[in-house]
């Protein structure tokens, strides 16, 4: 709904895209901002075990290069994807908040949306912002970087040799390719690559003045969090939440009846309501709220934003209130 409002409006736009490559132009900045605020930030740091104590969390063992240790804090906030979050969820925490519970089957409320970037050297822009292959079964969208990155020209990388970067997201896992007629979940490396290529370029061919030639292709770049293995079932590290209906109940707030434990992730229920970076952010800055809020802290609170919601629901909304205030579900349809 925000999208469409977007697309309606005047002067804004409803795509978009960082001026150069993530790490460059987003997360190394806010890494650094936030060391020279005196914060300690430690890599591949896993957090393996949760330890309770008089209904609060009184440690987190860590795991970092094959050793494990505790660690005490006044907050411990948990920013970890929901799928992972669930398994460290202890009786003795359900115990003090039995909400923590949904956690568990909500977990499972994940599916696979993971890219591959295809670097060529030809620049083909294809179009200025996303693409979607709405005509590819294994439901493709692209951005051409490079477009995009003035200030990180790609001849200054490698070999000078790239001139263009394809990044594709591959957002159904288990249809049936057009030409190699597997899933994706199901097939090599080499035969992700290929027939991602291959569905690309027949989709461009039909409607697009830029094509790719094979000639162009020069090295690609699959996620890691694909994990093939042969004679194995291919596994994804990485899965992502996905909204279902009767889901909401399930997802937590940021702050639990654990009091010093906070949830800062894509899944917690917020105003943005989709699990996006601006799911997660706002779930972030609702649980530093939290922890101003708790600790007394004479700190501003951070601003959480309000959606937009169309006055031609209002009614439906309405009514459907009035429903909810008697303990009924939905009905359908208002009259
Ligand atoms: C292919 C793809 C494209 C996307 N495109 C967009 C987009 O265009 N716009 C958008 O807004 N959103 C997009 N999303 C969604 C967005 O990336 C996520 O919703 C968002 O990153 C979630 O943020 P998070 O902080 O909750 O979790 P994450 O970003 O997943 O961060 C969780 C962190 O926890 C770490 N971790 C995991 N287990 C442990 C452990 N046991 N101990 C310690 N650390 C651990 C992980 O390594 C990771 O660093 C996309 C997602 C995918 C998969």
């Amino acid at each position: 709904m925000q999208l469409f409002f977007d697309l309606l409006e005047p002067g804004v736009s409803s795509d978009r895209l960082l001026n150069g490559p993530t790490n460059d132009v987003w997360i190394n900045p806010w890494l650094q901002y936030l060391k020279g605020l005196g914060l300690k930030y430690n890599f591949e740091h896993k957090v393996t075990s949760i330890q309770m104590q008089d209904e609060e969390i009184k440690s987190v063992t860590i795991f970092h290069k094959g050793e494990s240790f505790e660690v005490q804090a006044d907050y411990f906030i948990f920013a970890l994807p929901v799928d992972r979050f669930a398994p460290l969820i202890t009786d003795e925490m359900t115990k003090v908040d039995p909400t923590l519970k949904s956690i568990i089957p909500l977990s499972k409320n994940v599916a696979w949306m993971n890219g591959i970037q295809f670097y060529l050297n030809k620049d083909i822009k294809i179009t200025h912002g996303h693409s979607i292959f709405v005509d590819t079964p294994w439901t493709l969208t692209s951005v051409s970087q490079a477009q995009f990155w003035k200030d990180f020209p790609m001849n200054e990388f490698g070999d000078g040799s790239i001139k263009g970067i394809i990044s594709v997201d591959i957002s159904e896992w288990n249809a049936k390719g057009t030409f190699n007629k597997k899933k994706a979940s199901q097939c090599s490396e080499e035969e992700i690559t290929k027939e991602v290529w291959e569905q690309m370029k027949e989709s461009l061919a039909k409607d697009c003045e830029d094509r790719l030639e094979d000639e162009y292709l020069v090295f690609t770049f699959l996620d890691p969090a694909i994990k093939i293995e042969e004679a194995k079932e291919t596994k994804n590290t990485e899965p992502l939440l996905v909204n279902v209906i009767n889901s909401w109940h399930m997802r937590p707030d940021d702050y639990t009846r654990i009091h010093n434990l906070l949830i800062a992730s894509d899944y917690v229920r917020t105003n943005t309501d989709l699990a996006t970076m601006e799911g997660a952010n706002e779930a972030a800055k609702r649980a530093v709220n939290t922890i101003i809020y708790k600790s007394k802290s004479s700190s501003a609170y951070c601003k959480i934003h309000k959606l937009r919601m169309p006055f031609f629901f209002k009614v439906y909304r309405w009514f459907d209130q009035l429903r909810y205030n008697k303990g009924l579900p939905w009905k359908g349809r208002i009259f």
